[in-house]
């Protein structure tokens, strides 16, 4: 790997390489057959493939990045000789190593850097086979901020429907771009995109007030994410504490690199710092531009504002 290039960069690079890997271990579980699937909590579920995802990401970066925070949803505690050497990934990928620095970026230690990891983002959908909404997500922040991500769709299908054996993997990088995908412009009509399998009477109540030509619903932030980037959708609207840090910090990440903008629904930016809670209490809404985000922002009563925010 080369040394020379400055640390947002070879951990972006790190993390593009790692998230494929991840993804493998993602489809080979369901090649498998054995999903081992345990409820944390009221649909919320884990499998076997979202634990062995995490551990590969969280061994794999901690190698390389011992002063990084890296938090994972599944919190894998990785002992030393526990992870598959097979599991352990140090390249790095070449395109991204050879993307220049934000100059905003360039004395970035590493003890300054939150990494936060959902190694299987949309698992509700993999239990149930809806195969292309799953993800694996890798967000970078620093100073509380998101600014860089990847998001690895593993089992991604071209246009005519082939299944592509590798998955694929889409990054950003703040003030630098995107890549990964063919970005689209957003469709001609408001087109929303929501959770399919975690609604309520508020989730329904917020996409009800935004006049929408249609309501696209499909599991996982980082898909919903995918579709804004790639023209299929305009708008993401949760109105729910449902996701966490980790589901929104690498789709953030990418979503603002490429001009989009990920807020709660009251318009205010999370915060990504290693102390930050959790929960995403007030939940999500991002556009593919600020004006389609403020009229989404300005649709939404204020007495549902209050709901979520007094929760
Ligand atoms: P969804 O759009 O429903 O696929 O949710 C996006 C992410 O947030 C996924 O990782 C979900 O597991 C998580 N999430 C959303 N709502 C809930 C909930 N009510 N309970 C647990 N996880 C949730
Ligand atoms: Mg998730
Ligand atoms: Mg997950």
């Amino acid at each position: 790997m080369s040394v020379s290039a400055p640390l947002i960069v070879r951990l972006l690079a790190s993390s593009v390489s790692v998230a494929g890997r991840a993804g493998k271990i993602v489809r080979d579980v369901m090649s498998k057959g054995e999903l081992g699937i345990v409820e944390k909590g009221k649909d919320d579920y884990q499998t076997e493939a979202d634990r062995s995802a995490e551990k590969c990401i969280v061994a794999s970066l901690s190698k390389q990045y011992p002063k990084a925070s890296i938090i994972g949803e599944e919190d894998s505690s990785v002992e030393e000789g526990e992870v598959s050497p097979d599991w352990i990934v140090v390249d790095a990928d070449k395109e991204v190593l050879g993307l220049e620095c934000p100059a905003s970026l360039k004395g970035v230690k590493e003890e300054d850097i939150v990494v936060w990891v959902d190694p299987l983002d949309g698992t509700s959908e993999y239990t149930q086979g809806f195969l292309e909404h799953v993800t694996v997500l890798i967000g970078i922040s620093v100073n509380e901020k998101p600014v860089a991500g990847v998001i690895h769709q593993p089992f991604f299908k071209n246009q005519t429907g082939g299944e592509v054996k590798m998955g694929r993997t889409i990054w950003g990088l703040s003030e630098i771009g995107v890549g990964g995908f063919t970005p689209a412009p957003p469709p001609g009509s408001l087109i929303i995109t929501t959770t399919r399998s975690h609604s309520n009477p508020v989730v329904e109540k917020a996409l009800q007030v935004m006049n929408a030509a249609q309501v696209l619903r499909v599991g996982g932030a980082g898909y919903k994410v995918l579709q804004l980037l790639e023209g299929q959708a305009s708008v993401y609207v949760f109105a729910s504490p449902g996701c966490k840090k980790w589901d929104t910090c690498a789709p953030e990440a990418v979503l603002s690199a490429a001009g989009g903008k990920l807020t709660d629904i009251l318009g205010n930016f999370y915060k990504y710092g290693a102390s930050a809670s959790k929960p995403n209490k007030t939940g999500v809404l991002a556009a593919v531009n600020d004006e389609l985000h403020s009229y989404a922002l300005n649709r939404i009563p204020q007495e549902l504002k209050d709901t979520l925010a007094n929760k």
